[in-house]
């Protein structure tokens, strides 16, 4: 049932047996999981159906880091929340992200790949993805009968990549869930607060406020905090009764560890020895089985291991004859060569490569409330501290390095990166990825993360959090097809919790 939240009577009460807070990715899918049960669920979303100027302001913040970070094009604010415009790219996380690696400060997941391996095949289906098959390359390149590129397999390798078409939650499960008779659906809810009991163990309830329209509360046994990778840290930190620090935040971790992936495009540029090259299986989507395909290169474990890097992707897209690189630099091969680049007037052709990398952990990069800047419901803004550490850009460094240096050893071609230059500063058009991650990491440890496994906050016994900001790390795949299968896990776990 969807319900216009500005038709309640102020001061009214709800009461649910599961509240979910957040209609994206995260609060649609465990909804969908719970109709039909005999659990009764109420979804606060803060918008409605549709974009909304006024709503999508709640949105806005400052940034205090660094520049490249956009805090007012990275979310959007109705129901279906940012799914409303992703890209629809997925990609499972390689088992190493989990673990924690010695050259990595602050990695390490509680759960491993195979604790999410059944709830990612679940998650296809929901994102539209066709056949579970990211692991066999052989059946894209059956299907396609193009020929993937020779990697050495120590180094690189290509790897397989769905493409959802993308889904649009809120517009491909709308009819689902209103037809749900214990589903009860809130627009123009936003919850402005958590309120725990005095010792600040359980969550009592909520304070809800519809813009302009009434105010209201939602009871609840079990609550789930689903509104994305930033907004998950700030409610945390609003909800200060008994817990001036904000709830769950007693270690002082919430809105810590704020990551996203560091994009650059292009990180390299290959003028191709042998103009031609056939590279389709890279840069074109591909019908298998059910779903759309299409492969990258990336790196494998045995380099990380050896390198000692983060985790790494890159883009292959072809560029036509007249292709003009729009970073200057030198380039590097197998010999190490460097100079003016001899190709540039002669090359017919090149790829344009462009790299997605794991950043590590930092606990200075973070989201605060902000001094003096409130929103319309006078609430303190978010303040965005994005930063990145000398580490990553060491590691991108490297990454484009062992990129050249394969594609010189194949014969292919020769790199050519503005890294190659000056390898002390992020080129200029260096961006994140808007995958918000960390904030409310995971851990096996309440002195080293704010949920459990479980994706339970510690220390308060009836609130769980979904969504990337339960990431601890975030190795360079696209994250919402973790946020579903974790959000699935985590279903899965109330159903059980919530047994009669
Ligand atoms: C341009 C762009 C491209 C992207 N492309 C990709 C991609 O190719 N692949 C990929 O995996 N990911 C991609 N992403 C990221 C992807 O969109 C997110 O990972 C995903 O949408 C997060 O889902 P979520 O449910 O956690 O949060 P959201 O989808 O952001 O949903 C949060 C919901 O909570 C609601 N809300 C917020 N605050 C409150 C409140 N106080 N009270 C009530 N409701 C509230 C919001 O209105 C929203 O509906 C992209 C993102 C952007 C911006």
């Amino acid at each position: 049932m969807l319900i216009d939240s500005r038709e309640l009577t102020d001061g009214s009460s709800l009461q649910a047996d599961i509240c979910i807070i957040g209609g994206g990715a995260a609060g649609i899918t465990i909804a969908r999981e719970f109709i039909g049960t005999n659990n009764k669920v109420i979804l606060l979303e803060s918008g409605g159906l549709e974009f909304d100027q006024q709503i999508q302001s709640l949105y806005s913040g400052d940034n205090t880091g660094l520049p490249s970070f956009d805090i007012d094009v990275n979310r959007l604010r109705y129901f279906g929340g940012t799914t409303n415009h992703w890209a629809g790219h997925s990609r499972p996380l390689d088992p190493i992200d989990f673990e924690e690696k010695e050259w990595m400060p602050h990695s390490g997941w509680p759960i491993t790949r195979a604790d999410l391996e059944t709830y990612y095949q679940r998650a296809q289906p929901v994102l539209q993805l066709g056949g579970y098959d990211y692991e066999n390359l052989a059946k894209l390149t059956r299907a396609t009968g193009l020929e993937a590129l020779a990697l050495d397999e120590r180094r690189l390798k290509t790897a397989v990549y769905g493409q959802s078409p993308p889904t649009r939650f809120g517009i491909e499960y709308r009819n689902e869930l209103a037809r749900a008779a214990n589903i009860q659906v809130y627009l123009y809810a936003n919850v402005l607060e958590l309120l725990p009991n005095e010792s600040a163990v359980h969550v009592d309830y909520l304070r809800v406020a519809s813009f302009k329209g009434p105010r209201f509360r939602v009871a609840a046994r079990q609550f789930i905090l689903a509104t994305g990778g930033m907004e998950n840290a700030r409610l945390l930190l609003l909800s200060k009764q008994f817990t001036p620090e904000g709830l769950g935040n007693r270690n002082d971790l919430v809105g810590r560890y704020f990551m996203d992936h560091v994009l650059l495009r292009p990180g390299l540029d290959v003028s191709f020895t042998h103009p031609g090259l056939q590279l389709g299986l890279y840069h074109a989507l591909h019908d298998v089985e059910g779903g759309k395909k299409f492969a990258i290169v990336a790196a494998t474990e045995h380099l990380l291991r050896k390198e000692r890097l983060a985790n790494f992707r890159i883009h292959l897209y072809p560029t036509g004859p007249h292709y003009k690189t729009p970073i200057g630099g030198i380039f590097s091969d197998l010999d190490g060569f460097a100079g003016e680049n001899p190709l540039e007037k002669t090359r017919n052709n090149s790829i344009a490569m462009h790299m997605v990398l794991e950043p590590v952990p930092n606990p200075d990069s973070r989201i605060t409330l902000s001094q003096n800047k409130l929103d319309i419901f006078e609430q303190p803004k978010l303040e965005v501290k994005w930063l990145v550490e000398d580490a990553d850009l060491t590691h991108a460094y490297r990454a484009m390095e062992l990129i050249a240096l394969e594609f010189g050893r194949m014969g292919l071609g020769r790199g050519y990166s503005q890294l190659f230059i000056d390898k002390t500063r992020w080129p200029k058009h260096m961006e994140a990825g808007k995958h918000h991650c960390g904030t409310t990491r995971m851990s096996k440890d309440p002195k080293t993360g704010v949920i459990d496994a479980n994706c339970k906050v510690f220390g308060v016994d009836n609130l769980h959090i979904a969504g990337s900001s339960v990431f601890p790390t975030i190795g360079y795949a696209n994250p919402t097809i973790t946020i579903v299968a974790l959000a699935l896990r985590l279903s899965d776990h109330l159903k059980y919790t919530l047994r009669p």
